[in-house]
């Protein structure tokens, strides 16, 4: 059993926390927001004033936190001086690979094991313990993180040095971001063009044109699994976190001097569509926008 500090418990560390409860840590839990931090109580959690208080003693620090400005306040201000020198720290977050490399430059530079983790699958996949976590940095500080990630996870991969977990998880993002855009197309094209929707699905699954954004998200409502498609786009995964993502994408595919035209298309996409009030729209509701029947 370890001491561990959880701090951020929005949709993704609510669902997250209780898991290493159930597993037999002893979870100190923080978070700015006093729902958050009383939903985390309620299942099992143990109250701490301040993320200072939840780093004391810890063995573990876990942040889950919106964006980098967050993460980089959170270390800087508060965990970086109050954990103790042997924890291990794990940022889940989704934060850019530079501001990555340069927290856990300096987590390195005061004597700190850390890596980014960030996940794959949404808030379900949260609470379910059934995360994908992509992990940077050193092959040391993965083998200490891979047992206390377990109990949140289907996966644990190491995707290699400080700031990898993040370059797979925005690369990845860039990939579904064009997919799901291509495959909304393809299937306003396809009706248009007088083919049912499960007839098209059923060729096109079996077809190259197959992808998990066609066969596992499919963004037709009533046509393959179970979707936020069958649900008015609702719930699933926010198209403004696909725009985070891929706004994410773009500054690293800038900065690495790669023209990724695809990835920018899909940022113009999504953005057009959260600035059209869909932000909260799961991100398969782009559909609605390519088809014309939008209305936020
Ligand atoms: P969220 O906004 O629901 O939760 C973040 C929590 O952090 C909030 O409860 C907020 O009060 C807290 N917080 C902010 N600043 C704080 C501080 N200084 N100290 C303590 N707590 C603070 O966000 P989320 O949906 O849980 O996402 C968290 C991260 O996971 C993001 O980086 C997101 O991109 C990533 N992610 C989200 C999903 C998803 O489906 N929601 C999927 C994969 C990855």
């Amino acid at each position: 059993m370890a001491r561990i500090a959880f701090i951020g418990l929005g949709h993704m560390g609510g669902g997250m926390a209780p898991n290493l409860v159930k597993a037999g840590h002893d979870v100190w839990a923080f978070d700015l927001s006093d729902q958050a931090l009383d939903a985390a109580v309620k299942a099992g959690c143990n109250r701490a004033g301040s993320a200072d208080e939840a780093s004391e003693n810890a063995d573990a620090v876990i942040t889950m936190l919106p964006a980098a400005k967050h993460v980089l306040e959170v270390y800087r201000n508060h965990v970086l001086d109050s954990a103790p020198p042997n924890a291990l720290l794990i940022d889940c977050s989704t934060i850019d690979v530079a501001s990555a490399r340069t927290i856990e430059g300096e987590a390195a530079d005061r004597g700190f094991d850390m890596v980014d983790a960030p996940v794959s699958g949404g808030i379900a996949a949260a609470a379910g313990g059934s995360l994908a976590f992509m992990v940077g940095g050193s092959g040391k500080a993965f083998e200490r993180a891979r047992p206390i990630l377990e109990p949140m996870a289907k996966a644990v991969i190491q995707a290699g040095g400080p700031g990898a977990g993040q370059a797979a998880k925005i690369c990845n993002n860039m990939i579904l971001g064009a997919t799901m855009a291509a495959t909304c197309e393809g299937f306003v094209l396809a009706q248009k063009l007088g083919l049912d929707p499960q007839v098209f699905f059923d060729i096109s699954s079996q077809a190259s044109g197959q992808s998990w954004s066609m066969t596992s998200y499919c963004p037709v409502p009533g046509v393959g699994p179970k979707t936020p498609a069958d649900n008015d786009y609702e719930g699933g995964f926010a198209a403004a976190l696909m725009l985070k993502d891929l706004k994410l994408a773009m500054e690293a595919a800038k900065q690495a001097g790669v023209d990724a035209v695809m990835g920018e298309e899909a940022e113009e996409l999504y953005e057009e569509f959260v600035e059209s009030g869909g932000g909260n729209k799961d991100f398969s509701g782009i559909i609605k926008m390519i088809d014309g029947s939008w209305k936020a």
